[in-house]
């Protein structure tokens, strides 16, 4: 940067091309300080209908005061447009039959295929910051919680830095159960960054689709307070009271297809113990009982399904695991 200018650029950028010819693009917010400092990277939106981080970075772009900015922020708020015009999670087979998880082949291959490609492009921009905010969503209802790699205690610091009262660490590689790596983990934006050596959090702002004032407004002040805390901008973040858990990879699913009726009275957020009954899935034609679903530890509810039609194997709960109060 040359001294003394503060400047926000939009630059529309390939991402891919799809079949029929059309470029795959999307568009890549950067402000630069008058002062040097650190590079944060942000997206949102790689899983397409989880919209209220793309609704955070436009109020980020709203209040970022770029006159006290030092250093560089680099904001993707449609990281995957191809998901967010579907209003999806994945991607239908026509267009990446082998990846259609996008969270799950970070860094990428240029020469791969559609999603990695995506993900190839995006990481450029990546590999140059020094922190990664990965924006995400939960699709049962849930708790805003961020989420870092046990051990790693600078992505511990940066998710303390973001804020939310819920931070859940995540075992990885060797240290990582089975489920971890056979659901691909390995390739998440913030697994990969944290590979890397760049410090890396997802939060998880609440549920998909609807835009929510309460979760937005936590990711905007989490993201300023997260450019206090690299020194991007000037003040101090404050002192809070977290409390750290390890997210629930096996979560509590459904032994048979059918309704789930939560339990009345049970929030996301409140502490539970083993054995508390969390709902009941039964048949909708004999109103027959099929599944009395229960905790199977005691922690943090931070997600029970309000999508009420499940399948067997569907997540109906998630509970972590308290380690520090
Ligand atoms: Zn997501």
């Amino acid at each position: 940067m040359n001294a003394n200018t503060r400047t926000h650029t939009a630059e529309e950028v390939t991402l891919a091309t799809l079949p029929s010819g059309v470029d795959l693009t999307t568009t890549i917010h950067t402000y630069d300080g008058a002062e040097d400092g650190p590079t944060l990277y942000t997206q949102a939106a790689q899983h397409g209908r989880e919209i209220n981080g793309t609704e955070t970075l436009r109020r980020f772009h709203e209040r970022l005061p770029l006159e006290e900015l030092s250093g560089t922020i680099v904001a993707v708020p449609v990281a995957n447009p191809l998901t967010f015009d579907l209003v999806s999670y994945i991607t239908p087979e026509e267009f990446d039959s082998v990846n259609p998880n996008m969270n799950r082949i970070w860094p990428g291959d240029e020469d791969g295929s559609l999603h990695q490609q995506m993900a190839a492009r995006l990481w450029t921009e990546v590999s140059r910051a020094d922190a990664i905010v990965d924006l995400h969503t939960g699709s049962p209802d849930m708790y805003p919680h961020v989420v870092y790699r046990e051990g790693d205690e600078r992505s511990r610091a940066l998710a303390e830095a973001f804020g939310a009262d819920l931070l859940l660490s995540e075992q990885a590689d060797d240290e990582a159960p089975e489920e971890w790596h056979r659901r691909g983990f390995a390739g998440k934006l913030r697994v990969a960054a944290a590979e890397e050596g760049i410090p890396s959090v997802t939060p998880e702002l609440a549920h998909n689709k609807q835009i929510l004032e309460d979760a937005v407004e936590e990711g905007v002040e989490g993201l300023l307070d997260v450019c206090r805390y690299l020194g991007l901008l000037p003040g101090d973040v404050p002192a809070r009271d977290q409390t750290i858990a390890r997210n629930h990879l096996g979560q509590v699913t459904a032994d048979g297809s059918g309704l789930f009726r939560p339990e009345p009275g049970l929030e996301v957020g409140q502490d539970i113990t083993e054995g508390t009954p969390l709902g009941t899935v039964y048949e909708p034609r004999t109103y027959e009982p099929l599944h009395e679903a229960v905790a199977d530890r005691s922690g943090i509810l931070y997600a029970l399904t309000r999508e009420a039609t499940v399948t067997a194997g569907d997540q109906l709960a998630s509970v972590a695991l308290v380690r520090e109060e």
